[in-house]
């Protein structure tokens, strides 16, 4: 038997109708937001994501799927969106028609993690990003569209973690703050963040080996680094998120896993995914843009871990299976033609209608009625079709009655509106 990939996995018909719930739900709210879809290939040359997650993260060292192309070029399935989302504003020169823009993506992702539950190689991402919106308000608009998003998928026991990595002219102060801290601390660093205390400390509050996180308890905080702009600007963050009442959490330890992150960096936690229980994360990058060829536009955005928040919401799946509307049990070659007919119309009418192709008893087309949970059934025989009637079954009151033939689409479609 040929099985999956290791760490890849299938959505089954049972999990779908959650999975498109979510989806809609999202849809719905990006529409209230005034986000508009931009839809990004899954393939993308290697440099876009090396040069914009930044050489020395975790995706970019080891997580990547890349491969060369029969031509040799090197190419890259995305680990990520942000890259794929600023590569197609900058290609299509967005910017020039206007430069806000408010995006939405929703795909798959690949990185080649250790499976575990909860992270899988391939994994959904539902990523929103806005371009060229500096104020500290554009930060909290798209945080409390993440919460609001939360809020109507009724997702309780979150929390939101908030922090600001400061920018090109008050991190570095900071990255030399932490790297003296570091060199005159005993604790002995694991040999990644040896390497990373000289390239980019900050990626040490992210280490999980246990001696890493110790020697990293007493830690300088970057908040008592920001510059005064820096300062300011998360301060407004809060006091909108505190205007919207939106609960969170300062946590001078979140520095997420990619390079291009200034200013404010979030993310949404939520205790019942156990160890992976990152469900959200996101910030701003003023300088990825023009990192990456554009102009100096500014952006933000945030990522939400499709897969954990199915998990999340899994209690929600009952009720949201769709059922047929009616089964229609046709006794007999005349009726089980008419019925092919009428399945066809009623269809089209939205109703969703099954039949038993194989005219097998009565009873054995009842039991399969029940099984597919139609609560109408139509029950008709030859001897009904030269009457110019049939029974309609209500499943639940178990009442019947009669239905005249060339009335049936139209009390059906009644019924089954109701
Ligand atoms: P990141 O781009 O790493 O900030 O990820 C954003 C969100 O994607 C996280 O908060 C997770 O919910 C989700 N995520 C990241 N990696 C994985 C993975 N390997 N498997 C499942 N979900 C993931």
């Amino acid at each position: 038997m040929i099985t999956l990939v290791r760490g890849f996995k299938d959505i089954l018909p049972a999990e779908t109708a959650l999975w498109q719930h979510l989806e809609d739900v999202a849809r719905q709210l990006f529409d209230d937001f005034g986000f508009a879809e931009l839809r990004i290939p899954v393939l993308e040359q290697t440099e876009l994501f090396a040069r914009s997650i930044g050489a020395d993260t975790d995706i970019v060292e080891k997580e990547m799927y890349t491969f060369a192309d029969r031509s040799g070029a090197s190419l890259t399935m995305r680990p990520e969106a942000t890259a794929s989302v600023v590569r197609a504003y900058i290609e299509h020169k967005l910017y020039a028609k206007d430069p806000v823009w408010k995006l939405y993506t929703i795909g798959p992702m690949f990185r080649r993690e250790r499976p575990q539950k909860g992270r899988y190689r391939q994994f959904y991402q539902i990523n929103a990003e806005v371009f060229g919106l500096e104020d500290p308000r554009a930060d909290a608009e798209l945080i409390l569209l993440l919460m609001t998003l939360m809020g109507r998928l009724e997702l309780s026991g979150i929390m939101l973690h908030i922090n600001s990595l400061g920018c090109a002219a008050c991190r570095p102060h900071f990255k030399e703050a932490l790297r003296s801290f570091l060199t005159e601390s005993t604790a002995e660093l694991c040999s990644d963040c040896l390497r990373r205390r000289e390239k980019n400390p900050l990626r040490i509050f992210d280490c999980k080996v246990p001696a890493c996180k110790e020697a990293m308890l007493d830690a300088p905080s970057i908040l008592d680094h920001l510059c005064d702009q820096c300062r300011s600007h998360f301060e407004t963050v809060q006091a909108s998120l505190e205007r919207f009442q939106i609960p969170y959490q300062t946590n001078h330890r979140l520095v997420r896993g990619l390079d291009y992150y200034t200013r404010t960096a979030f993310e949404v936690l939520a205790e019942a995914l156990g160890a992976q229980d990152a469900v959200a994360g996101g910030g701003r990058y003023d300088s990825l843009v023009k990192a990456l060829g554009g102009p100096d536009q500014p952006g933000i955005g945030f990522a939400i871990g499709v897969d954990r928040l199915i998990e999340l919401l899994a209690h929600q799946r009952q009720g949201l299976e769709k059922r047929p509307h009616l089964f229609i049990a046709a006794l007999g070659t005349g009726a089980q033609d008419r019925a092919f007919g009428w399945l066809q119309e009623l269809r089209m009418q939205n109703v969703r209608t099954e039949m038993d192709f194989a005219d097998r008893s009565l009873k054995a087309q009842m039991r399969r009625a029940n099984k597919l949970g139609a609560p109408y059934v139509l029950i008709v025989g030859d001897r009904e079709l030269e009457e110019g009637s049939a029974e309609l079954r209500n499943m639940s009151t178990k009442e019947q009655e009669k239905v005249r033939l060339q009335d049936l689409v139209e009390v059906v479609v009644n019924k089954t509106r109701n």
